[in-house]
Parts: structure tokens; C-alpha cells; sequence
């Protein structure tokens, strides 16, 4: 099934872009990074579209950010 135009939007998205109205979180969980910062990372699924995403908050990495949860 081809993404809504919401879901299109997140594709490479950074973190700081907030979930579409859609999606609804799936899990949370947070985790250690390499050093002494921690992540947080979210699991959504869209109502509209059904594609699966996740969100990764780690403020100490740049790239953290949406990305296609394929798994
Ligand atoms: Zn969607």
C-alpha cells in the first residue's frame, strides 16, 4: 500500500518533526547510546496507511530521526 501524503512527509524527516495525526504510538522504550546519554525510541503505526515507522530522540545525534520500520 502506497504512504498517505502525511506518512510521504516523515520520509527523512529529523527528529523534531512531531508524529502526523494518524499515527498512533505503538511502544516506547528508552536506551543507552555510546556514552552517557540516553535515546528514546517510538513505535508507530498510521491509521490511514498502515505504514510502520520509528522514531529515534537521541539530541546527541544529529541524524536521530524518522525512518521506515521495515522489521
Ligand atoms: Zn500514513
Amino acid at each position: 500500500m502506497p504512504k498517505c501524503k502525511a506518512c510521504e512527509s516523515l520520509v527523512g524527516a529529523d527528529q523534531s518533526t512531531p508524529a502526523h495525526a494518524a499515527l498512533k504510538q505503538t511502544a516506547q522504550r528508552e536506551y543507552k547510546s555510546i556514552g552517557w546519554h540516553t535515546g528514546s525510541l517510538r513505535n508507530y503505526v498510521c491509521g490511514d496507511c498502515g505504514a510502520k515507522w520509528m522514531l529515534d530522540i537521541d539530541k546527541q545525534d544529529a541524524h536521530a530521526g524518522w525512518a521506515e520500520d521495515n522489521a
